[in-house]
C-alpha cells in the first residue's frame, strides 16, 4: 500500500507531537551531513521517537506504506550510511531522544541501555560503579551505542577487548517490519542455536533498528601508564609490538602508530601542544598499559623501553607520570584527526592486513602513491595492534577539485589492489556504507553475495531499511 508522504508525515505528527517531528530547513541542517562533511542528503524529515514502542510504531507505518527509512546515530560514521540520498523520499530515524541507562548490574558485570545513549555518557555511567566500558574512539562525545553496534565499532582498545562484537551480551531491535525482537540477555555464556544478536553487528541498519542492548562491562583500571616513543621505522615498531606482547602480560590495551606528519598536524590543530620529544622522529607509538590489582606497571613499562633501545627499536620517549600528562599524549592522536580535517578533500581508507605484513604494506604503497602522485603526502597511521591503518592521502594543496576528485579515486584504486594482494580489507573499520559498495561488491564472490542477499531478503522483503547500503538497490 502506497500514501503520499507528505500524509505518512502528517500521521507521524500526530503520533509524536511536533517535537517529535522535523520537518522545516532548519531543524533538518544538524541531521543531514556528517563529520566530514562528505555525506549530504535530504530526508523527507526526522522523526525522534522516545521508546521503542514508538520505534515499532513509526516502522510498522513507513512498512505499510512502503516508506524507506534509515536509522540515524550521533551521524559520525564515515561512509555515508546514516544519510539519505537528495530525493526527500527517505524518513531519517533518530535514536538521540532514547538516551536511558536502563540497568548496571556490577556482579554480572553488564549494564542495559537505550540505543541513542552517547557512548561518552555510557562510560561515564559504568564508572560510578568501578566498572568501564572499554570502546573508546575520537568520536565518543557524538556516537551512539546503537550506532556502534551498528558498525561493529573498533577504536582504541580493541587489541585487548575487542570490537562492539565481543562487547555486546544482548540486543533488542526493531525489524523492518515493525515487529520488536527481544533479545536483551545478559548471559555471559549462550550456545542456543544461531547468535541472531550478531548478526545485527555491523549490519549498517540494513536489518532492524537497534534500540536497546546489554553491554559487557570490566573492572576499572585502577592505574594506567601512557608512553610516547620515537622510532626509526615501521619494521621497529612491529617489532617493538611483539615484545610489548610478551613483555606487558596481556596489559596492552593501546598501540597506536602515529607518523611525524601527524604529530605536525595535531600541533598545526591545537597550536598549544608542543613538540612532544626533544628531536623529530620519523614514528611514534602512542602506548597504554592498564591493570587492577597489585602490579607494577612502571616498572614494566620501563623494561620494556630500556629492552626496545637496546635493540635499537625506541630512539627516545616520554613517559607520562600523571594523568593530565597522560592525557596530553593523547591529544596528539585526538588532535591529528581535526588536523586532517583542516586539510581539505583527501583520502581516508581504514584497511587492515596482516601485523606482519604492515612494513612490507606500507612500503609498497607509499612507493606507489610517489609514482603516481609525488607531489601527494602519504599519512599512515593506526590501530596497529589490530592490523587497521588509515592509509590517508594529501593531495597537493593547490589540486583543484576535479583534479582531486580523479586524482584520489586512482590512488584509491591502486591502494585496494595493493591490498588484494595482501588479502587484506577495504574496510576494517568505518563498514561499507555507500561510499565503499562499489569496491565491496568487486571484491564479493557469487557465493557471498547470495548469502548476503538472502540474509536482507529475510529480514526486509520490501527492501524499505537503509536500501542502497552494504547491497545495492
Ligand atoms: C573523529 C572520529 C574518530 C573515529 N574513530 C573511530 C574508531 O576509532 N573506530 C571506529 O570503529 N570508528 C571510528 N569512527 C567512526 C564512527 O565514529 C563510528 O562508526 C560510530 O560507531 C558511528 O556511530 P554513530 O552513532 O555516529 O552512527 P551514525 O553515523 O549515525 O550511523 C552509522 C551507521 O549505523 C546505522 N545506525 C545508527 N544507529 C543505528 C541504530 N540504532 N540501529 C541500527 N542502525 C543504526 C546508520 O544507519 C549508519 O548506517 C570515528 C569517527 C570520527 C568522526
Amino acid at each position: 500500500m502506497t500514501t503520499d508522504k507528505a500524509g505518512i508525515v502528517e500521521t507521524l505528527v500526530s503520533r509524536l507531537g511536533d517535537s517529535g517531528v522535523l520537518r522545516d530547513d532548519d531543524a533538518l541542517s544538524r541531521y543531514t551531513h556528517d563529520w566530514a562533511g562528505d555525506a549530504l542528503g535530504t530526508p523527507l524529515a526526522v522523526v525522534r521517537p522516545r521508546t521503542t514502542d514508538e520505534v515499532a510504531d513509526i516502522v510498522r507505518l513507513c512498512n505499510e506504506h512502503d516508506l524507506r527509512m534509515v536509522p540515524q546515530g550521533g551521524h559520525t560514521g564515515l561512509v555515508g550510511g546514516a544519510f539519505p540520498d537528495r530525493d526527500q523520499d527517505e524518513l531519517i530515524i533518530s535514536l538521540e531522544r532514547m538516551n536511558r541507562i536502563r540497568d548496571l548490574d556490577p556482579v554480572n558485570f553488564s549494564m542495559t541501555v537505550d540505543a541513542g545513549c552517547i557512548l561518552e555518557e555510557v562510560k561515564q555511567a559504568a564508572d560510578t560503579e568501578d566498572c568501564d566500558f572499554p570502546l573508546s574512539l575520537g568520536a565518543q562525545g557524538s556516537c551512539q551505542i546503537g550506532g556502534n553496534i551498528a558498525t561493529n565499532a573498533g577504536g582504541l582498545n580493541v587489541l585487548r577487548y575487542g570490537m562492539m562484537r565481543e562487547l555486546v551480551l544482548g540486543l533488542e531491535v526493531v525489524l523492518p517490519n515493525g515487529e520488536i525482537w527481544d533479545g536483551l540477555s545478559a548471559l555471559h555464556k549462550d550456545n542456543r542455536g544461531y547468535d541472531l544478536a550478531q548478526l545485527f553487528l555491523g549490519s549498517e541498519g540494513t536489518l532492524g533498528i537497534v534500540t536497546g542492548a546489554v553491554l559487557k562491562l570490566v573492572p576499572k583500571a585502577e592505574q594506567t601508564r601512557t608512553a610516547l616513543l620515537g622510532l626509526p621505522s615501521v619494521a621497529a615498531v612491529i617489532e617493538l609490538y611483539t615484545l610489548a606482547r610478551r613483555g606487558c602480560s596481556d596489559l596492552l590495551s593501546a598501540f597506536e602508530l602515529i607518523p611525524r606528519r601527524c604529530i605536525e598536524l595535531a600541533m598545526e590543530a591545537s597550536p598549544q601542544l608542543s613538540d612532544p620529544l626533544d628531536e623529530a622522529y620519523p614514528w611514534y607509538v602512542l602506548m597504554e598499559v592498564a591493570a587492577t590489582g597489585p602490579i607494577d606497571l612502571s616498572e614494566m613499562l620501563e623494561r620494556l623501553l630500556e629492552n626496545g633501545m637496546e635493540k635499537d627499536l625506541v630512539l627516545d620517549g616520554a613517559l607520562a607520570s600523571s594523568d593530565a600528562q597522560s592525557q596530553n599524549l593523547w591529544q596528539f592522536r585526538e588532535s591529528m584527526l581535526e588536523g586532517q580535517r583542516l586539510k581539505g578533500k583527501h583520502l581516508r581508507t581504514d584497511v587492515s592486513v596482516p601485523i606482519s605484513a604492515i612494513p612490507d604494506f606500507v612500503d609498497r604503497a607509499a612507493v606507489m602513491v610517489s609514482d603516481v602522485s609525488p607531489d601527494s603526502t602519504v599519512i599512515a597511521y593506526g590501530h596497529i595492534g589490530d592490523g587497521n591503518l588509515h592509509f590517508n592521502i594529501l593531495p597537493p594543496p593547490d589540486t583543484s577539485n576535479e583534479e582531486r576528485r580523479v586524482l584520489l579515486h586512482d590512488l584509491e584504486q591502486r591502494l585496494f589492489a595493493i591490498l588484494d594482494e595482501f588479502r587484506g580489507s577495504i574496510s576494517a573499520e568505518h563498514g561499507i556504507g555507500r561510499t565503499k559498495q562499489a569496491a565491496y561488491l568487486a571484491r564479493l564472490s557469487p557465493t557471498e553475495r547470495e548469502l548476503m542477499q538472502g540474509i536482507k531478503s529475510l529480514f526486509d522483503p520490501k527492501g524499505v531499511m537503509s536500501r542502497g547500503r552494504i547491497l545495492p538497490e
